[in-house]
Formats: structure tokens, C-alpha cells, sequence
């Protein structure tokens, strides 16, 4: 029998995941939420998806604006074993104890804190961690974007410390609220949230970060420096990341010299909203230095976290005890190569 799934807030992370877990064999999509008759709830209605009204006025103003509801929230969580909470970062805390007293599982994102969930989940550095679990969180995804790179790193090769500068979009492609539109602005609060986030997977891990945003929707873009616990070449560095799940290797030789040419790149592989599920690492931008190595890595922010989503659902709802498995039965029911 197939999982029954829900999703609580249907936005960017909420419409990917729903269309990730479609793909599955092992689950199954029961119902998506909206708190307002948007354009999306809409979409929803032309999909076919089951759609659960969210906001307080429960299915009136859907009613009225001819878009189908199936029931409010309440009822979407009498029918799932588990919901994936997809809400704005901060409201899934709220809905913590809603889930609770429904009796279902729920999934928090990255905008939620560690503490909501109480344990954090990345799909190939601690998988077990949310074995039959009741409540977990994907971490965010620029914190997805440094567990892939860093955890090969550290199980292969052993890290003694790591300085990354996260270079961050100012909104999503979708959003015309965020910015900023014409600055650069520092994160003023030191050493940012990052890194304590990193190490609510690898706790073990020395890493310190800082953060600016910048005037663009299309990536996030990270500079790291990593120090080993002993001198590495960069042909070691690279064949660790070879047999790394989820990254990709672009070569500024060969024409992708930044985010822009990335996403194109993605969007010519024609999967699912041009998404670039792995994170791309530059290859001719990957250098050591005795035990010192330096590197570059874009984050598709829309989409990284995605298949971390399916992989943690397999995890709570003890589906796949492997963790390669599930990343390996996800990747190809998405269509992920690398
Ligand atoms: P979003 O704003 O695109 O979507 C949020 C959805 O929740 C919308 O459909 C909205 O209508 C709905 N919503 C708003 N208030 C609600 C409420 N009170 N009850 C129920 N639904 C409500 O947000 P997003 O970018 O998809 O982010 C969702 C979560 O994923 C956040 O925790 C965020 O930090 C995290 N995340 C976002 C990104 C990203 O770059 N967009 C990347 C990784 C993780």
C-alpha cells in the first residue's frame, strides 16, 4: 500500500514536492493546501490534485471564486498518514500542534527551526536520524547545498575546519515582493545561522559562515574554503565528489561561467519547472593547496531540497531502511543523473 501524503501550503517548495512525490511507486499525493482562490489553487483544480482550503474562512472564498474544494485542512489531515509542511518559514512551528492532535507525521522545512522537529534531516548524511520519526525538517537549501559537498568530504577525507560565504538570491523568480533590486546587502548578524545549521547534521563540523544578498532570483552561489586534517589534491577532492549523490560538475570551459548559464543548462535537460535538483559544483574552479581547498558551488534554491523531501517521507514512514536505495529510487523516478 502506497503512503498517503499531504501538502500543507502549495508555493514553491509545496508544488515541487507534490509533483516529486507523483513520481513515486511508494507514495502518493492525497491533497495540497490553500489558504486563498489563487492562480495556484486554480493550477491545482486543472491538475486534478485534491485541493484543502487553509485560511480561516475555510472554502467560502473558493466557492465563490468557482474553484473546487475537497474539505479544509482539518480534513485533508483525517486522510493522510503524512503531511509535508510547506507554509512560509516560521508558520509550519504553528501547525505543529494541529499535526500532533490529528495523529499524522509531518515534514518542517528549512525555514522552521532545528528545535521545531527536533531532529533535521539531509538524505545521505543522517537518513536513520528520522527512522519512524514523527516530526522531522528538511534543513534549507543552502544548507542542502553545503551537507552534499562537505559530508563526502569529511566521511573521505576528514575536515578540520570550513569558511563558506553564501551569496544569496534576493527573491525567488516567482516573487516581485523580496529584493533587493539594485544593492548588495551583508547579513550584519554574526557568524550567520548557517553554520549552526550545518551542525544540526554534522555537529562535529568547525564551520563558519557570513552571507550577502544580491540583486538575483535565478541561484544561490557559495564560496568555501575547507582546511584537511592533512594535504589532499584536487584530482582526490574530485573523485570523492564523483561518486557523491546529487552534484553536478560544470566547467566554466565549456561556456557555464556563471548562475545564468547553469540555469539554462538546466532548463535544456527539460525536466519538471527547468529545476536543477543537484547541486553544481565548477570543476575548473576547484583548487587545493596543501591541506587547504577552495571551491565554488551554485544552489538551485527552488528545487534542491526536493528530493530530500521524498527520501525523508521513506525515512519516517520506514519504506526504504537503505538511504542509497531511497536516493537512488528517487533520483530515477525524477529523472536525477547524476
Ligand atoms: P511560498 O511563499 O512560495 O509558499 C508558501 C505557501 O504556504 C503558499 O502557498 C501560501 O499560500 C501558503 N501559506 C501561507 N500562509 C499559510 C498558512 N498560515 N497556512 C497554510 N498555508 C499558508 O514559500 P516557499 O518558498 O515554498 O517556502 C516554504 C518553506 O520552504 C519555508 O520554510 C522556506 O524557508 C523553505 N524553503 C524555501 C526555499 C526557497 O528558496 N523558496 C528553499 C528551501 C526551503
Amino acid at each position: 500500500m502506497k503512503v498517503k501524503v499531504g501538502i500543507n501550503g502549495y508555493g514553491t517548495i509545496g508544488k515541487r514536492a507534490c509533483t516529486a512525490i507523483g513520481l513515486q511507486d511508494d507514495m502518493e499525493i492525497v491533497g495540497v493546501t490553500k489558504t486563498r482562490p489563487t492562480y495556484e489553487a486554480k493550477m491545482a483544480n486543472e491538475l486534478g490534485i485534491p485541493l484543502y482550503a487553509s485560511g480561516s474562512e475555510g472554502s467560502a472564498p473558493f466557492k465563490a471564486a468557482g474553484i473546487d474544494t475537497a474539505g479544509t485542512l482539518e480534513d485533508l489531515l483525517s486522510k493522510v498518514d503524512i503531511i509535508v509542511d510547506c507554509t512560509p518559514g516560521g508558520v509550519g512551528a504553528d501547525y505543529k500542534e494541529v499535526y500532533a492532535k490529528a495523529g499524522v507525521k509531518a515534514i518542517f522545512q528549512g525555514g522552521e527551526d532545528h528545535g521545531t522537529a527536533g531532529v533535521s534531516f539531509n538524505s545521505t548524511a543522517n537518513y536513520q536520524e528520522s527512522w519512524g520519526m514523527q516530526f522531522s525538517r528538511v534543513v534549507s537549501c543552502n544548507t542542502t547545498g553545503l551537507l552534499r559537498t562537505l559530508f563526502p568530504l569529511d566521511k573521505e577525507v576528514g575536515i578540520q575546519s570550513v569558511y563558506a560565504t553564501l551569496i544569496r538570491r534576493g527573491a525567488d523568480p516567482g516573487d516581485s515582493k523580496s529584493g533587493p533590486i539594485n544593492a548588495i546587502e551583508p547579513s550584519l548578524k554574526l557568524p550567520t545561522h548557517h553554520g549552526p545549521d550545518v551542525q544540526s547534521i554534522m555537529p562535529w563540523l568547525d564551520i563558519h559562515t557570513m552571507a550577502v544578498k544580491v540583486p538575483t532570483t535565478l541561484m544561490h552561489l557559495h564560496t568555501v574554503v575547507v582546511k584537511f586534517k592533512r594535504n589532499v589534491a584536487t584530482e582526490e577532492v574530485l573523485a570523492v565528489w564523483e561518486k557523491a549523490p546529487r552534484l553536478c560538475m560544470v566547467n566554466g570551459k565549456e561556456g557555464i561561467k556563471s548562475s545564468a548559464q547553469i540555469m539554462e543548462y538546466a532548463r535544456d535537460l527539460a525536466r519538471s519547472r527547468g529545476d536543477l535538483f543537484e547541486i553544481a559544483v565548477w570543476k575548473d574552479g576547484v583548487k587545493t593547496v596543501g591541506d587547504t581547498l577552495y571551491y565554488y558551488q551554485a544552489v538551485h534554491q527552488e528545487s534542491d531540497v526536493v528530493p530530500e523531501i521524498v527520501d525523508c517521507i521513506r525515512s519516517m514512514c520506514k519504506l526504504e531502511k537503505d538511504a542509497a536505495k531511497s536516493v537512488q529510487k528517487t533520483n530515477s523516478a525524477m529523472g536525477i543523473r547524476f
